[in-house]
């Protein structure tokens, strides 16, 4: 048997590019196209993915949040059938802020084997070109949307020790932005946009400063925010260019 192997009876966990469809693993190609099942956070999105590797015509099962629970069951009896089972996510590594755990756990709790194919992560491509210490780290994903527990989060996120990295929508970047220049104005943090695509860039400074260099670019886009944990010596960075220093 050679890792490439699909097992039956088996469910695996593969990443997939979070832009640059280049990032995906030998590996995660042939388990795509071997797999008798494919579960997906959005079928049609993945279908124009598998097609780019050569992958068509594959049974394909919607799994995304708010049918987790049914569709995790509908997985399960095709485990319990014999057959191999791939979760896909619309970007990046199954069940990191995406749909997967309800899936695994059922599958542990049933003695069938959970195998991850790993690959990108925005978690782990934003922090080690951050800057920042990678030794101790803590991800903390999406913040809560309502004001209250939002502030409390990031309220013990901003005490952390460790170097603290956020998943932020595009349209609450900037709010995030502000609560962060009213809780720690001199740190110096690093936003992470459009990481592997063709304008991807490291915005390095304090929340003020990147606040107004998107506001003044108005930059879009996914993002990650990595914060330096409270005792961390601050980034040493050049001086601005002429751009206003993104890089
Ligand atoms: N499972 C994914 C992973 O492994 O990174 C994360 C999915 S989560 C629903 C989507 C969030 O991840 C975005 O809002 C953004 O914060 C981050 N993200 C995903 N792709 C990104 C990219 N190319 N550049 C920057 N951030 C990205």
């Amino acid at each position: 048997m050679t890792a490439n192997q699909i097992q039956p009876r088996t469910l695996y966990l593969v990443a997939t590019p979070i832009g640059n469809l280049g990032d995906i693993t030998y590996r995660a190609v042939e388990v795509l196209r071997q797999c008798e099942w494919i579960a997906a956070e959005d079928t049609r999105t993945s279908r124009v993915l598998l097609n780019h590797y050569g992958i068509t015509g594959k049974n394909m099962i919607s799994y995304y949040g708010a049918r987790e629970a049914e569709r995790a069951q509908e997985l399960l009896r095709h485990l319990n059938d014999g057959a191999s089972v791939a979760v896909i996510t619309d970007a990046g590594t199954p069940g990191i802020s995406d749909p997967a755990v309800r899936i695994v756990r059922l599958a542990i709790a049933r003695g069938i084997p959970v195998v991850p194919v790993p690959g990108p992560s925005a978690l782990l491509a934003a922090l080690c070109a951050s800057g920042l210490d990678t030794a101790s780290f803590a991800f903390e994903g999406f913040l809560p949307i309502k004001s209250g527990k939002r502030l409390t989060s990031l309220k013990r996120y901003c005490a952390e020790d460790r170097t603290v990295i956020l998943y932020e929508s595009p349209h609450r970047i900037e709010r995030l932005l502000e609560e962060l220049e009213s809780l720690i104005p001199e740190r110096r943090i690093v936003v992470a946009r459009e990481l592997t695509k063709m304008f991807e860039e490291f915005l390095r400074g304090t929340p003020a400063e990147i606040r107004a260099r998107m506001i003044g670019k108005k930059l879009k886009g996914e993002m990650v925010v990595v914060i330096p944990g409270i005792s961390a010596h601050p980034l040493e960075l050049p001086p601005p260019d002429a751009d206003g220093g993104s890089q």
